[in-house]
């Protein structure tokens, strides 16, 4: 853990980390609480860290705001440059930050690399948009008006993060805020502080390097008082949240009590549905990854798992060999490349892991594979470890549970009969994130894809639940939160719209045909 944590410039010893940055005059500061990072594979304390108090807060924005105001009018193409070398600067320590989101989130190091390979991809993207982004030119009805849509900067972006992506989530708003010339502020989450201060650090070096403003990319560690301090404060132009729905609910509504815009990216209930024509060996594998990989703690695993009745069984008993395969041979230390399985990210994941898998079986689920808690070996004894599980589902009426996002590798499997019963079931959850469709048929994909098919925000034919690119829009539906970030025209939300007409003519035009002589 010392070694990846001095890679990256981060102290192994002594006094707190300063988990707060907005001032290169100031440096890293501080005056909150002090939090701290665990390995939740092995439960070791990697470090703490000194978080901000509201007031933090508050100085961080007014700063933030001062940026914001020289970086307006600094061409988008030349902010595409200064992210562009963030871009390097970024990719130049890609492996060690991908193991620091291994050491501190948990998730295995092919996971925790292309985590940050992510955060790189946008900020292409980003770059490339530096040069593209603008507004429409609309036709007149009036001679010699012209009417566009012109996009400035909004002001400044918070950037409040989840525990799972602790940097890829931060990379999507980031890249485009920067670029559409806002000043951001984040909160990453409070047990993944580590992965936000190195990655600030390395930006930070950039900005320097080409005089910019530290407070462009502002950090302010903590928990639900610095949270609660963005939410609530007016400064904050556009709110990004990523969370749960709870959290959400109740952010999104306090951000529209003082009239201010909030992005949200909440929970997902994803699942994935094979039909009997199905390539039943790639299905098996797409379905063993999202329900697997990141032990189940990704927005977009897949949790439901809805079968042919006609391939139900063969499906499942291949599906309980592929678990068997790798639980436990395959689970262990996230850092280890042969590892699959890595472990929860807290203490009390496994407590809601637990929880649930007694709840589906007093609702009438059956435990095929997993269902326990398991006591790993040697350095890995201290971590947060549990059996991947999957809960066969009769009656889906009586399993309440299932309609529940449980941030664990539990998979629930039913069976159905026809296609238009599969997508009722995809759509009968709060959630709307994203599905899986495994056919052949050109007909059944475009069903679930059409009009009356699934109603999640990503949609994947013959291709897992997770993993989505960079290039299309990331988000969902209903209790997602109706958020879309990353790619697409996501970066319009960053932007403050103004609908321009310009008459060019000595005539005062008046539209639909009014007139006032
Ligand atoms: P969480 O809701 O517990 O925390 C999210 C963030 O909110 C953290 O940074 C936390 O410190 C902050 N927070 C806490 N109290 C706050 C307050 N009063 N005001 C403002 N912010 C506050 O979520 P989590 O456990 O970190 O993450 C897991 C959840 O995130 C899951 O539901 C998952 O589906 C969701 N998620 C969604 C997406 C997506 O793109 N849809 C991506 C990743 C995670």
């Amino acid at each position: 853990a010392s070694s990846v944590l001095s890679s990256l410039d981060l102290p192994t010893s002594g006094q707190p980390i300063n988990g707060v940055f907005y001032d290169a005059a100031v440096g890293w500061t501080g005056s909150g609480e002090v939090q701290r990072s665990t390995n939740p594979a092995t439960g070791e304390v990697l470090a703490e860290v000194r978080t901000a108090s509201k007031e933090d807060v508050d100085k961080v924005l007014k700063a933030s705001r001062r940026a914001y105001e020289s970086w307006r009018t600094v061409p988008a193409p030349k902010r595409g440059e200064a992210l562009r070398q963030i871009r390097v600067a970024m990719n130049e320590r890609i492996e060690d930050l991908g193991k620091l989101v291994s050491l501190e989130m948990g998730k295995v190091l092919s996971e925790g690399r292309g985590e940050v390979q992510e955060f790189v991809d946008e900020m292409d993207l980003a770059v490339g948009l530096s040069r593209s982004i603008g507004g429409t030119v609309v036709p007149s009805e009036r001679g010699r008006h012209f009417i566009t849509e012109v996009a400035n900067p909004l002001g400044v972006v918070g950037v409040i993060t989840a525990f799972n992506f602790p940097s890829a989530v931060f990379g999507w708003n980031f890249s485009l805020s920067f670029i559409t010339g806002n000043a951001t502020v984040w909160k990453p989450a409070p047990t993944t502080p580590l992965t936000a201060i190195a990655s600030t650090k390395i930006i930070q070096e950039v900005l320097a390097a080409n005089k910019l403003d530290g407070a462009l990319a502002a950090l302010v560690c903590g928990g639900g008082e610095a949270g609660e301090a963005l939410v609530t404060d007016k400064q904050v132009d556009l709110l990004s949240f990523t969370g749960s729905e709870a959290r959400g609910r109740d952010v999104s509504m306090k951000v529209a009590s003082r009239f201010g815009q909030s992005l949200l990216e909440l929970g997902g209930n994803n699942a994935a549905i094979v039909l009997p024509d199905a390539n039943l060996p790639l299905a098996l594998r797409a379905v063993t990854f999202a329900a697997l990989g990141t032990s189940g703690q990704r927005c977009t695993s897949t949790r439901r798992l809805f079968l042919h009745s006609s391939i139900a069984s063969h499906f499942i008993s291949s599906l309980t060999a592929a678990y068997k395969s790798i639980s436990p041979s395959r689970m262990g230390d996230p850092l280890d490349g042969k590892t699959l399985v890595g472990p929860l990210h807290t203490r009390d994941s496994v407590k809601r892991f637990e929880q649930a898998v007694k709840t589906a079986k007093e609702q009438g689920g059956e435990v095929l594979v997993g269902g326990n808690v398991v006591e790993m070996q040697g350095d890995l004894a201290g971590g947060n470890w549990v059996e991947p599980t999957i809960v066969l589902v009769k009656d889906v009426n009586q399993v309440a549970i299932m309609k529940q996002e449980t941030f664990a590798p539990i998979l629930y499997v039913s069976a159905f009969e026809s296609l238009e019963e599969a997508i009722a079931l995809n759509n009968s959850v709060e959630q709307g994130l994203s599905m899986s469709l495994f056919t052949k048929d050109l007909g059944a994909a475009m069903q679930v894809i059409g009009p009356a098919g699934a109603d999640s925000g990503i949609i994947n034919v013959n291709s897992s639940t997770s993993g989505a690119e960079i290039g299309a829009p990331f988000g969902g539906n209903k209790s997602t939160g109706w958020g879309r970030e990353s790619g697409g025209d996501a970066w319009k939300r960053y932007c403050r719209w103004s609908s321009c007409t310009l008459n060019y003519s000595d005539e005062l035009g008046l539209a639909q045909g009014v007139t006032f002589d």
